[in-house]
């Protein structure tokens, strides 16, 4: 599988100042700027960071994509065609799941996986050498086939691809996707990331006085005053943000 991005427009700057312009002004500082993207991802106001906008060249096999696919507001997707294109590399998983059950399977069973998706890219191929159009001939080929996405989404929209798929309850495959997703965009919107991230992603039980401090460094890098942060503590309590 493969995550290559392509482009991006945007940065934390470009949420503040979509946030911002409602008041008619962009910017009032670092610190500022930052507990302001924290409040929004806090209190689930996305809509300006639909202003950040990142393209993305994936390859994936196909039950991947029909998963990825599925999340589509705020999302383009084109996708290879295997009507003028030849298909055929594919996925081999390893059969083992991570599931908290300890299911030990037949040895053949990973080769049985490997036989069943080679023949059938075998009858794919020789469908194609019989003269078969390939529009035809690729209705053979196993979910396992590899596509070519490409994807352009704008960040309020994988915030929500996230918070869904970067989950346990995700699919492995999608998740390791949407991961490589998640790493390659983190260091253009640093702050929007961090706060998505001890906000949303993280397990509500590590949300203590000592991380929340921690968080408010990160995102603040170090210029708040200790004003700021009893400021922020205070707001914090009020929303109950900690509970
Ligand atoms: C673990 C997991 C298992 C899943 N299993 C299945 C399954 O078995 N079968 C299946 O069909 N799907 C399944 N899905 C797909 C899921 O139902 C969603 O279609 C998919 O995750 C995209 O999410 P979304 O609708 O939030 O995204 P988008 O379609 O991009 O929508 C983004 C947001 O826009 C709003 N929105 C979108 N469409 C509408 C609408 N029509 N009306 C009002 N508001 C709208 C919602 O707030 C939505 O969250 C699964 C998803 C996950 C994460």
């Amino acid at each position: 599988m493969k995550v290559e991005m392509l482009d991006n427009m945007g940065t934390d700057a470009s949420v503040v100042r979509a946030a911002r312009v409602s008041y008619g002004k962009e910017t009032k500082g670092p610190v500022a700027d930052a507990l302001l993207i924290d409040f929004l991802i806090r209190n689930g106001h996305t809509s300006p960071f639909a202003h950040v906008v990142f393209s993305f060249r994936l390859q994936v096999p196909i039950f991947v994509a029909r998963q990825l696919m599925r999340h589509h507001v705020g999302i383009a997707w084109n996708e290879i065609s295997g009507r003028y294109t030849k298909l055929g590399d594919y996925y081999v998983p390893h059969l083992y799941r991570f599931d908290g059950n300890d299911k030990s399977y037949s040895p053949t069973a990973q080769k049985v996986y490997e036989n069943s998706v080679e023949s059938a890219i075998r009858a794919y191929e020789h469908l194609l050498e019989s003269g078969v159009p390939r529009e035809v001939a690729r209705g053979v080929l196993p979910l396992a086939t590899y596509t070519t996405l490409i994807m352009t989404a704008n960040l309020r929209a994988l915030l929500n691809m996230f918070e869904q798929r970067l989950t346990l309850h995700a699919q492995e495959e999608t998740r390791d996707v949407v991961h490589e997703i998640f790493d390659a965009i983190h260091d253009k919107v640093p702050i929007s990331m961090k706060s998505f991230t001890y906000w949303k992603l993280d397990d509500k039980r590590v949300r203590t006085l000592s991380t929340l401090e921690q968080h408010f460094h990160d995102i603040t890098g170090g210029k708040a005053t200790e004003e700021d942060w009893q400021r922020y503590l205070k707001r914090i309590g009020e929303e109950g943000a900690l509970q």
